[in-house]
């Protein structure tokens, strides 16, 4: 990889303030992979605590709203979400797609809400094991992208992409690498296509089952900048491996 990879933990709905000492302990060992950024979103009730705790790394949440605020009850916006402290959020991944019926056009929104609060976003798409079987899995993510891209001016500030097939998700399970380059290069094209030159700049992360082990695999596919990781992310132990591999694969 030649620009700094991003390796980003999504605590998903895990974590109490007893997870604190797990995330001193990341952030301890991000500083002896000063090449590689390191961002973690836990839960939005941890997201003041952490960015009080550490130094070295990212502190992002996993959604926003597409509204700074007003009669919403139990979301939580933009401007809420910097305040806590964070510096970047996720949207669109492929849980809230599945359980909360987001639309392509719905993360869009909030991504250019996002960053319209200063906000940086990992924007997630990905196909499900029926798309990948009927053999149509890039033209499927890369439509969904389409949808999905903010669109405002600034739009490709700090944004990246993170492509995570929902069957590989929390399974075990990890595509070929060579299809992860495949569909990684077909989302490099369509950032090109809307952004212009700007759609080389954003970073197109991994995501789906990786862990200590593939992650050094994975990392060295074409044109992955990083990865999202998951349950590997729970411990410090399994991510400072994955921050490892993806050091190791920069230098
Ligand atoms: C995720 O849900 O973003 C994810 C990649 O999960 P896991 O690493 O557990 O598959």
């Amino acid at each position: 990889m030649s620009i700094t990879p991003y390796i980003v933990g999504n605590w998903k709905m895990n974590g109490t303030r007893a997870m604190l000492t797990e995330a001193r302990a990341i952030d301890r060992a991000a500083k002896r992979f000063p090449g590689v950024q390191v961002g973690i979103a836990p839960p939005f009730t941890l997201i003041h605590q952490l960015r009080e705790e550490v130094t070295e790394i990212g502190v992002g949440a996993q959604d926003c709203h597409v509204e700074g605020s007003g009669a919403f009850t139990g979301d939580i916006s933009g401007p809420m979400i910097l305040d806590a402290g964070a510096d970047f959020t996720i949207v669109g991944h492929s849980e809230r797609r599945a359980m909360h019926g987001e639309t392509d056009e719905l993360v869009r929104a909030k991504a250019e809400a996002a960053q319209a609060a200063g906000l940086g976003v990992i924007l997630c798409v990905g196909e499900t094991e029926a798309e990948r079987d009927s053999g149509r899995a890039e033209e499927i993510v890369t439509a969904q992208l389409e949808g999905s891209l903010p669109r405002t001016e600034r739009a490709p500030y700090k944004l990246s992409v993170a492509y995570e097939p929902v069957w590989a998700i929390g399974t075990g399970r990890v595509p070929l690498v060579s299809d992860v380059g495949a569909m990684h290069r077909a989302i490099r094209a369509k950032l090109l296509e809307v952004y212009g030159a700007d759609g080389a700049e954003s970073r197109i992360l991994y995501g789906g089952s990786v862990n200590a082990k593939n992650a050094a695999e994975l990392l060295a596919a074409d044109e992955v900048g990083g990865a999202l990781v998951g349950g590997a992310s729970l411990s410090a132990e399994s991510f400072a491996a994955i921050m490892g591999a993806a050091g190791a694969g920069s230098e």
